[in-house]
């Protein structure tokens, strides 16, 4: 029985889809594009018959700022009142999944090129403006400001997942340590022996978006140099005190507290192993790979499926649906982009992720 979750029939999993424009590659090769949006609806087209529908369809023109404001910003607002949200991106290694998330930031081009900022920058400076006007101007003190006011704090923490190992970004000499996940008594997910980092400023956390993206481990595929076979995930914890009533004598009793994370997701590539001739040690990261991707693709569509109150949600079956347990339904707000190429060289994996996502709604 304890396998069996309680399943919220208001919670959302949503899903985007997002076609990146073809590469200078694509168009030397004269690739011929086999994806369409239909005009004013949320639909994509694979070639002339395979139709799917979303909760978004950003097409190849679409820009960074289109895909924050119509689907992630929402989600920052609820991280505010004290509910978990979750972004995660999917799709074969080269469709966009680090430019759409933004987790390869790079902290230099920060002021140069900032319409080409990510999902997580932009999620970062959402936050710290909501938090200021929700905290109100002026109050800078330590505890709470009495008769309502919220005082807000913040911390990162940026984890890879590879082969069903948990590597702390933030701390990458730190091989030894035994990272365990945990679940306290109310269902929240913490890992033991990660580091939690308290930032102050969108810079500190987009200085260790950028530090944990160089210790990111990557492996190169034949497919793509800068394929990463691994799941990063980028947390942002949100801390909120209020104090209930106006009084001199501050007990614990009068302190309301509200905590809530939003994950970012970089998933691991989702293409097949043998497109990319993947053998041996790759191979195997290939596998468990597979068993993050095929597990979330579960636990998703059992969230998905409305017509049941209660039903098994395989959280278990993978380390990185274990690390999101406490963030994927409940009153927690998922969103899935899905991004895929245009170019029908892609046709078979771009079909295979629109079947992925397409279990998610
Ligand atoms: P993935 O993380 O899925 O492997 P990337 O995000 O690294 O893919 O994207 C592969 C390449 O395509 C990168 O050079 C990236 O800058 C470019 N790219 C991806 N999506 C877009 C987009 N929507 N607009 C412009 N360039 C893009
Ligand atoms: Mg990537």
């Amino acid at each position: 029985i304890s396998e069996v979750d309680l399943i919220n029939k208001d919670s959302t999993v949503r899903v985007a889809v997002r076609i990146r424009p073809q590469n200078s590659r694509e168009l030397i090769d004269m690739c011929r594009i086999c994806t369409t949006v239909t005009f004013g609806e949320p639909q994509i087209f694979l070639g002339s018959d395979k139709a799917f529908t979303f909760d978004y369809v950003f097409d190849t023109n679409s820009n960074q700022c289109d895909i924050y404001s119509e689907c992630v910003e929402r989600l920052v607002d609820s991280t505010l009142h004290g509910y978990n949200a979750t972004v995660l991106a999917y799709g074969q290694t080269g469709s966009g999944k680090t430019y759409t998330m933004g987790t390869g930031f790079d902290h230099e081009s920060e002021s140069s090129e900032s319409v080409l900022l990510g999902i997580i920058p932009r999620a970062v400076r959402h936050i710290f403006s909501g938090i200021e006007h929700l905290e109100g101007s002026g109050s800078s003190s330590e505890l709470p400001a009495a008769g309502g006011s919220p005082q807000f704090s913040l911390a990162v923490q940026y984890i890879e997942l590879y082969n069903e190992e948990i590597f702390d970004l933030l701390d990458p000499y730190n091989k030894n340590s035994n990272f365990k996940i945990h679940e306290d008594a109310s269902g929240q997910i913490t890992i033991s022996g990660a580091s939690i980092k308290p930032i102050f400023q969108p810079q500190d956390a987009l200085k260790y978006l950028q530090q944990g993206a160089l210790a990111r481990t990557t492996a190169s595929t034949k497919m793509n140099d800068q394929s990463s076979r691994s799941h990063a995930l980028f947390t942002i914890f949100v801390r909120r005190q209020r104090l209930l009533a106006p009084n001199d004598n501050v007990s614990d009793n009068d302190l309301e507290t509200l905590t809530s994370k939003f994950h970012f997701v970089d998933l691991a590539g989702s293409e097949r192993l043998k497109r990319t001739q993947a053998t041996g040690e790759r191979a195997r990261e290939g596998i468990s790979i597979n068993c993050g991707l095929l597990a979330l693709g579960n636990c998703i569509s059992a969230l998905g499926d409305k017509s049941k109150r209660a039903l098994h949600v395989p959280y278990r079956d993978s380390k990185l649906t274990r690390l999101l347990q406490d963030s994927l339904g409940g009153n927690s707000q998922t969103l899935m982009i899905a991004c895929v190429s245009p170019s029908d060289r892609d046709f078979m994996e771009t079909l295979n992720t629109l079947k992925y996502a397409n279990r998610a709604r």
